[in-house]
Protein backbone atom coordinates (compact mmCIF):
# COMPACT_ATOMS: atom_id res chain seq x y z
CA UNK A 1 0.00 0.00 0.00
CA UNK A 2 1.12 3.39 -0.91
CA UNK A 3 0.76 5.80 2.00
CA UNK A 4 0.07 9.89 1.24
CA UNK A 5 -1.16 12.82 2.98
CA UNK A 6 -2.42 16.27 2.27
CA UNK A 7 0.26 18.97 3.25
CA UNK A 8 0.21 22.79 3.23
CA UNK A 9 2.88 23.94 1.41
CA UNK A 10 4.26 27.31 0.99
CA UNK A 11 5.80 28.36 -2.65
CA UNK A 12 9.69 28.69 -1.99
CA UNK A 13 9.30 31.77 -4.51
CA UNK A 14 6.25 33.33 -4.22
CA UNK A 15 4.92 32.00 -0.88
CA UNK A 16 1.60 31.02 -2.06
CA UNK A 17 0.15 28.42 -0.32
CA UNK A 18 -1.54 25.39 -1.62
CA UNK A 19 -2.51 22.03 -0.22
CA UNK A 20 -0.89 19.21 -2.03
CA UNK A 21 -0.61 15.19 -1.38
CA UNK A 22 2.59 14.38 -0.78
CA UNK A 23 3.52 10.64 -0.72
CA UNK A 24 5.50 8.96 2.33
CA UNK A 25 5.33 5.63 0.77
CA UNK A 26 5.30 4.17 -2.31
CA UNK A 27 4.18 -0.14 -3.11
CA UNK A 28 5.36 0.05 -6.95
CA UNK A 29 3.96 -3.70 -6.89
CA UNK A 30 0.65 -2.24 -6.56
CA UNK A 31 0.88 1.23 -8.25
CA UNK A 32 3.98 1.04 -10.36
CA UNK A 33 2.65 4.75 -11.90
CA UNK A 34 4.30 6.07 -8.50
CA UNK A 35 7.77 4.36 -9.36
CA UNK A 36 7.46 5.96 -13.04
CA UNK A 37 6.97 9.45 -11.47
CA UNK A 38 9.97 8.58 -8.96
CA UNK A 39 12.21 7.94 -11.89
CA UNK A 40 11.03 10.98 -14.00
CA UNK A 41 11.67 13.37 -10.61
CA UNK A 42 7.89 13.97 -10.67
CA UNK A 43 7.44 12.13 -7.56
CA UNK A 44 6.41 14.89 -4.70
CA UNK A 45 6.93 17.51 -7.37
CA UNK A 46 4.22 20.74 -6.98
CA UNK A 47 3.79 23.15 -9.04
CA UNK A 48 2.50 26.64 -8.03
CA UNK A 49 -0.71 28.02 -8.76
CA UNK A 50 0.24 31.14 -8.55
CA UNK A 51 3.68 31.69 -10.50
CA UNK A 52 3.79 28.17 -12.01
CA UNK A 53 7.30 27.42 -10.33
CA UNK A 54 8.06 23.79 -9.95
CA UNK A 55 9.51 22.36 -7.04
CA UNK A 56 10.64 18.56 -5.00
CA UNK A 57 9.31 18.46 -1.48
CA UNK A 58 12.06 15.95 0.27
CA UNK A 59 10.04 14.32 2.44
CA UNK A 60 11.85 10.96 4.22
CA UNK A 61 9.92 8.39 1.69
CA UNK A 62 9.60 4.41 2.25
CA UNK A 63 10.35 2.33 -1.33
CA UNK A 64 8.67 -0.92 -1.12
CA UNK A 65 9.33 -3.62 -3.72
CA UNK A 66 7.57 -6.55 -2.97
CA UNK A 67 8.67 -8.42 -5.48
CA UNK A 68 12.22 -8.08 -5.16
CA UNK A 69 11.66 -8.20 -1.38
CA UNK A 70 13.11 -4.68 -0.66
CA UNK A 71 12.65 -1.84 1.39
CA UNK A 72 14.26 1.30 0.52
CA UNK A 73 14.15 4.32 3.01
CA UNK A 74 14.84 7.86 1.13
CA UNK A 75 16.22 9.85 4.17
CA UNK A 76 17.26 13.23 2.68
CA UNK A 77 20.02 15.18 4.13
CA UNK A 78 18.91 18.62 5.74
CA UNK A 79 20.51 21.36 7.59
CA UNK A 80 19.15 19.73 10.67
CA UNK A 81 19.78 16.14 10.16
CA UNK A 82 23.34 15.12 9.46
CA UNK A 83 24.08 11.78 7.62
CA UNK A 84 25.46 10.65 11.20
CA UNK A 85 21.99 11.22 13.12
CA UNK A 86 19.97 9.75 10.25
CA UNK A 87 22.03 6.89 10.22
CA UNK A 88 21.87 6.54 14.33
CA UNK A 89 18.30 6.71 14.39
CA UNK A 90 17.48 4.74 11.53
CA UNK A 91 20.01 1.68 13.59
CA UNK A 92 17.15 2.13 16.25
CA UNK A 93 14.15 1.86 14.81
CA UNK A 94 15.58 -0.94 12.84
CA UNK A 95 15.86 -2.87 16.17
CA UNK A 96 11.97 -2.23 16.83
CA UNK A 97 11.01 -3.66 13.86
CA UNK A 98 13.31 -6.89 14.56
CA UNK A 99 11.78 -7.34 17.76
CA UNK A 100 8.49 -6.76 16.43
CA UNK A 101 8.85 -9.41 13.47
CA UNK A 102 7.89 -13.23 14.43
CA UNK A 103 11.22 -15.01 14.34
CA UNK A 104 10.13 -17.28 11.19
CA UNK A 105 9.05 -14.21 9.24
CA UNK A 106 11.74 -13.21 5.93
CA UNK A 107 12.90 -10.17 6.59
CA UNK A 108 12.74 -7.66 3.71
CA UNK A 109 16.30 -6.73 2.49
CA UNK A 110 16.55 -2.85 4.19
CA UNK A 111 18.17 -0.39 2.03
CA UNK A 112 19.38 3.41 3.01
CA UNK A 113 20.19 6.23 0.58
CA UNK A 114 20.50 9.57 1.71
CA UNK A 115 19.58 11.47 -1.70
CA UNK A 116 17.43 10.37 -5.05
CA UNK A 117 19.87 9.75 -7.19
CA UNK A 118 21.08 6.72 -4.93
CA UNK A 119 17.87 6.02 -4.61
CA UNK A 120 17.18 5.88 -8.48
CA UNK A 121 20.61 4.39 -8.83
CA UNK A 122 19.60 1.77 -6.54
CA UNK A 123 16.04 1.20 -8.07
CA UNK A 124 18.61 0.49 -11.29
CA UNK A 125 21.13 -2.00 -9.52
CA UNK A 126 18.27 -4.22 -7.99
CA UNK A 127 16.24 -4.45 -11.79
CA UNK A 128 19.52 -5.20 -13.49
CA UNK A 129 20.45 -7.99 -10.54
CA UNK A 130 23.88 -6.56 -10.10
CA UNK A 131 25.57 -7.06 -6.82
CA UNK A 132 25.16 -3.47 -4.67
CA UNK A 133 28.17 -4.80 -2.53
CA UNK A 134 30.39 -5.43 -5.45
CA UNK A 135 29.33 -2.53 -7.01
CA UNK A 136 30.42 -0.30 -4.19
CA UNK A 137 33.73 -2.12 -4.08
CA UNK A 138 34.48 -1.23 -7.45
CA UNK A 139 33.16 2.38 -6.34
CA UNK A 140 35.63 2.41 -3.28
CA UNK A 141 38.72 1.15 -5.40
CA UNK A 142 38.05 3.94 -8.30
CA UNK A 143 37.92 6.66 -5.05
CA UNK A 144 41.05 5.36 -3.78
CA UNK A 145 42.93 5.18 -7.12
CA UNK A 146 41.93 8.61 -7.44
CA UNK A 147 42.00 10.46 -4.30
CA UNK A 148 43.16 13.74 -5.66
CA UNK A 149 40.56 14.07 -8.79
CA UNK A 150 37.71 11.95 -6.92
CA UNK A 151 37.52 13.28 -3.33
CA UNK A 152 34.52 11.36 -1.96
CA UNK A 153 34.00 14.19 0.06
CA UNK A 154 32.98 15.95 -3.05
CA UNK A 155 32.13 13.65 -5.57
CA UNK A 156 29.50 11.18 -5.83
CA UNK A 157 30.15 8.12 -8.10
CA UNK A 158 26.84 6.62 -9.60
CA UNK A 159 26.47 3.65 -11.62
CA UNK A 160 24.72 4.41 -14.58
CA UNK A 161 23.39 0.75 -15.19
CA UNK A 162 21.20 2.07 -18.50
CA UNK A 163 24.54 3.71 -20.48
CA UNK A 164 26.89 0.31 -19.18
CA UNK A 165 26.82 -2.11 -21.64
CA UNK A 166 28.06 -6.11 -21.93
CA UNK A 167 31.46 -5.08 -21.68
CA UNK A 168 32.18 -1.87 -19.23
CA UNK A 169 30.50 -0.09 -16.91
CA UNK A 170 30.00 3.36 -16.76
CA UNK A 171 30.29 5.48 -14.00
CA UNK A 172 29.43 9.48 -13.54
CA UNK A 173 30.73 11.31 -11.19
CA UNK A 174 28.61 13.99 -9.69
CA UNK A 175 29.64 17.10 -7.80
CA UNK A 176 27.29 16.48 -4.61
CA UNK A 177 27.51 20.42 -3.56
CA UNK A 178 26.31 21.70 -7.26
CA UNK A 179 24.66 18.19 -8.18
CA UNK A 180 26.13 18.85 -11.62
CA UNK A 181 27.09 15.73 -13.60
CA UNK A 182 30.59 15.28 -14.91
CA UNK A 183 33.65 13.22 -16.04
CA UNK A 184 32.54 9.53 -16.82
CA UNK A 185 34.31 6.30 -15.73
CA UNK A 186 34.46 3.33 -17.45
CA UNK A 187 35.65 -0.09 -15.72
CA UNK A 188 35.86 -3.33 -17.18
CA UNK A 189 32.75 -5.89 -16.82
CA UNK A 190 35.25 -9.11 -16.80
CA UNK A 191 36.52 -7.53 -13.84
CA UNK A 192 32.97 -7.25 -11.93
CA UNK A 193 32.75 -10.85 -12.99
CA UNK A 194 35.53 -11.84 -11.34
CA UNK A 195 34.44 -9.67 -7.84
CA UNK A 196 31.50 -11.60 -7.82
CA UNK A 197 33.28 -14.80 -7.64
CA UNK A 198 35.03 -13.43 -4.79
CA UNK A 199 31.87 -12.30 -3.01
CA UNK A 200 30.15 -16.15 -3.65
CA UNK A 201 33.74 -17.49 -2.24
CA UNK A 202 33.60 -15.52 0.80
CA UNK A 203 30.36 -13.07 1.10
CA UNK A 204 31.87 -12.11 4.57
CA UNK A 205 34.11 -10.66 3.86
CA UNK A 206 32.04 -7.99 1.82
CA UNK A 207 29.28 -7.49 4.62
CA UNK A 208 32.00 -6.63 6.87
CA UNK A 209 33.03 -3.54 4.67
CA UNK A 210 29.33 -2.81 3.47
CA UNK A 211 27.19 -4.16 6.50
CA UNK A 212 24.10 -1.70 5.77
CA UNK A 213 21.48 -0.38 5.87
CA UNK A 214 23.60 2.03 3.70
CA UNK A 215 25.87 0.59 1.78
CA UNK A 216 28.15 3.35 0.13
CA UNK A 217 31.58 3.21 -0.72
CA UNK A 218 31.68 6.97 0.00
CA UNK A 219 30.15 7.15 2.96
CA UNK A 220 32.66 4.38 4.15
CA UNK A 221 35.57 6.39 3.23
CA UNK A 222 34.44 9.63 4.76
CA UNK A 223 34.09 8.08 7.71
CA UNK A 224 37.49 6.86 7.81
CA UNK A 225 38.61 9.99 6.74
CA UNK A 226 36.85 11.63 9.83
CA UNK A 227 38.17 8.77 12.78
CA UNK A 228 41.40 9.69 11.24
CA UNK A 229 41.21 13.31 12.19
ZN1 LIG B 1 4.83 30.46 -6.57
Amino acid sequence: MSISRTVNISCPSCGTQQDVQLYDAINVEAEPELKDALMLNQLNRVECSDCDLSFRVDLPLLYNDPANNVLIHWVPETEEASREEILEEFDRSMEQMNEMMPADAEMPKVRLVTSRVELVELIFLIEAELNHRVVEYIKYSIYTRNMESTNPQKFRLLLNVQDSTDEEFCFVKQDVESQQLGEILRYGRTSYDSMCELHEENPEEFLDMFPGPCISARNVLIEDEELDR
